[in-house]
């Protein structure tokens, strides 16, 4: 009676491991399987005496298969590979890690069987491509400032050196110049990026009187609109009521909506407003500027995605801007969405809603 009951307690915790676990015997035959191994391995069957090989079929990221037998047979203690992949019959896959281990039924003797867990680490996987995509495309944006700005430098000191005319000097130390700030901006926008990706930890709620939000959003812009000649307007919804949410993340926000709406127009207005809504505030930053084609409007949120536009070409961005402002968005749970059209203008609209207090 006591065996039996400790029988169910081993199969509840095995099966209650989110782990998959395989036990095979000493003819690499499964004696042992839990409910996640079958999980994995999307089979709902029984797989008990089947040979390993025929159950765990598994693959390396240049889809060579990894015969488990043959790893079982080696004398080796342990074995450990995050590097492989179970495929499925749709052809999709999943990256997982493999740790075998040998068992012996007591100390010293004979290897009586091995246990195989494997571990689902998709998510680690895409999080690690992600990075890693991220970091080449970095380096990528990096290099044509830099090369640019050295290339004129190197020609100042070259006319230094030959006495040539002073106006040339002028010009490529200018070029390095603007190539320098951009840089500066583009660092400034991935330390930014930096916060939001780590962002969820530090989000702070709290109550936002929107009324004075919007002031302080809308009044250090309206001296560059008024220097490029446009007029920047504010409509408040009067209902307009506190909004609990992240008032550093919805400042930075819509700070950059203003930001892109002034530099993307050239004569009319920019209109910051915001509308009452069931459980949030609806923001929108309105603009008459050039306007985003229809294909590129789901682009732009993409990072460095700058549209090929001449009318965008003429003003300096990074491209990471709406990239940035969508992840603060998800952070505080907002929606942003644009509407557009070419020549006309431009409307991007955020809604926010209220998030509890305690919400971390
Ligand atoms: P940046 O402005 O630095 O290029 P963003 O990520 O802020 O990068 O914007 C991406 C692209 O979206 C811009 O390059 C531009 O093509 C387009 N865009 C963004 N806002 C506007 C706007 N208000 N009007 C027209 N085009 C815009």
């Amino acid at each position: 009676m006591e065996n039996q009951i400790t029988q169910s307690q081993f199969t509840s915790l095995i099966n209650s491991m989110s782990d998959g676990v395989i036990v095979t015997n000493e003819l690499n035959n499964i004696q042992l399987y839990n409910a996640a191994a079958l999980g994995l391995l999307n089979i709902n069957t029984s797989i008990e005496q089947k040979p390993v090989d025929d159950v765990v079929i598994l693959h390396d990221k240049n889809n060579k298969k990894k015969v488990l037998s043959k790893i079982l047979e080696s004398n080796k203690k342990h074995f450990e590979n995050s590097d492989l992949r179970i495929y499925y019959d749709d052809e999709s896959f999943i990256a997982v890690s493999v740790k075998i281990r040998p068992i012996y039924a007591t100390y010293g003797s004979k290897k009586s069987g091995m246990v195989i867990i494997l571990r689902d680490i998709s998510h680690e996987k895409s999080l690690e491509e992600e990075r890693n995509e991220f970091i080449s495309v970095v380096s990528h944006e990096l290099r044509t400032p830099i090369t640019i700005a050295e290339g004129n430098i190197s020609n100042a000191q070259l006319m230094i050196n030959q006495k040539s005319r002073q106006l040339n000097i002028e010009t490529a130390l200018e070029k390095a110049h603007d190539q320098i700030i951009f840089l500066s901006e583009l660092i400034n926008d991935l330390a930014t990026l930096s916060r939001a990706e780590r962002g969820k930890l530090g989000l702070e709620i709290s109550p936002i009187n929107v009324v004075k939000l919007t002031e302080a959003v809308y009044k250090p812009y309206k001296k560059d609109a008024y220097d490029k000649g446009i007029e920047l307007l504010k409509k408040i919804d009067s209902k307009i009521e506190i909004l609990h949410s992240s008032e550093l993340y919805l400042k930075e926000i819509l700070q950059n909506l203003i930001t892109n709406a002034i530099k993307y127009t050239e004569r009319g207005s920019v209109t910051i407003g915001a509308i009452m809504k069931a459980n949030g505030i609806q923001f929108y930053v309105q603009d008459t500027g050039i306007g985003i084609k229809q294909a590129d409007q789901t682009k732009i949120f993409e990072k460095f995605f700058r549209s090929e536009d001449f009318h965008t070409k003429e003003h300096k961005g990074t491209g990471l801007g709406l990239y940035i402002t969508q992840k603060l968005c998800t952070l505080i749970s907002a929606k942003i969405s644009v509407e557009s059209e070419v020549g006309h203008g431009s409307t991007f609209t955020i809604y926010v809603p209220n998030l509890h207090l305690h919400k971390k």
